[in-house]
């Protein structure tokens, strides 16, 4: 990232030839990495997964939002980039059990410490999905939005996890498949300053406006930073967020 925060976009002059493959759910973290795809790689593709989440309305803001990037695109210094989107259906992870992130039960930190909406395996799963696509689809790099900072403790999120799944998926594909996690030690305000630096304010306010985080799936309320139910863990990482980053920009 060499451009200064606050300017838009890097003007990347040549992209890398490597093909790029966006676990793209239509939330705050997975829209700045499609962005951030879009600034470096010269083809991009979008996956999404249907595994009857409650926050099902994400899925829904994920053709809008391609829309509005491809546009900026269009104007900006991504042209063409932007290739076809795929789903998959994964609703065996809702039948193997009820968590909070499929059910309509109460949020709650289990005995283990993880909180309930810890859907096991789900980004282990995500990730072979997405490699057996990326492979046929000649695309060399699976971008996740995966976290370890400001996380919700979900251990799939952790970097060592998804380098060893980089190496099994390898081994085991006889691919050379690279898992990209540009967000896995930014903090959530560090998140919002990545996405002005890659499209300005423009699209910042995409992000408020269009992408969904809320786990209960509440569009409703329109917040500063986005719309949401504002009590989930996901609203207040979100929220927190936003705030430290509004208070960043005003430094
Ligand atoms: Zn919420």
């Amino acid at each position: 990232m060499s451009a200064p925060a606050g300017s838009a976009g890097q003007g990347s002059s040549e992209p890398a030839p490597d093909g790029a493959l966006v676990l793209f759910s239509g939330g705050q973290d997975s829209t700045t990495c499609l962005a951030w795809a879009l600034d470096r790689y010269a083809r991009v593709e979008t996956l999404g997964f249907d595994y009857r989440q409650r926050h099902r309305v994400e899925l829904d803001c994920r053709a809008g939002l391609r829309l509005a990037l491809e546009r900026m695109a269009l104007e900006r210094q991504w042209p063409g980039r932007l290739g076809p989107d795929h789903t998959i259906d994964l609703a065996a992870l809702a039948a193997l059990g009820e968590t909070a992130m499929t059910a309509d039960i109460a949020i709650v930190t289990r005995a283990d410490g993880l909180p309930n909406t810890f859907v096991p395996g789900r980004n282990l799963l995500f990730l072979t999905f997405a490699a057996a696509l990326a492979q046929r689809r000649g695309l060399r790099r699976l971008v996740g939005g995966m976290c370890e900072t400001d996380s919700s403790g979900y251990p799939d999120c952790r970097d060592d996890a998804i380098k060893a799944m980089q190496v099994a998926l390898n081994l085991g594909m006889e691919a050379q498949l690279v898992v990209e996690t540009p967000l896995m030690w930014l903090s959530k305000a560090d998140t919002w300053v990545l996405a002005e630096r890659l499209g300005g304010e423009a699209l910042v306010q995409l992000i408020v406006e269009d992408t969904h985080t809320c786990y209960l799936g509440e569009r409703g309320m329109r917040h500063p930073w986005g719309h949401g139910c504002g009590a989930c863990p996901a609203c207040l990482l979100r929220a927190g967020g936003f705030e430290r980053f509004q208070r960043l920009r005003l430094a």
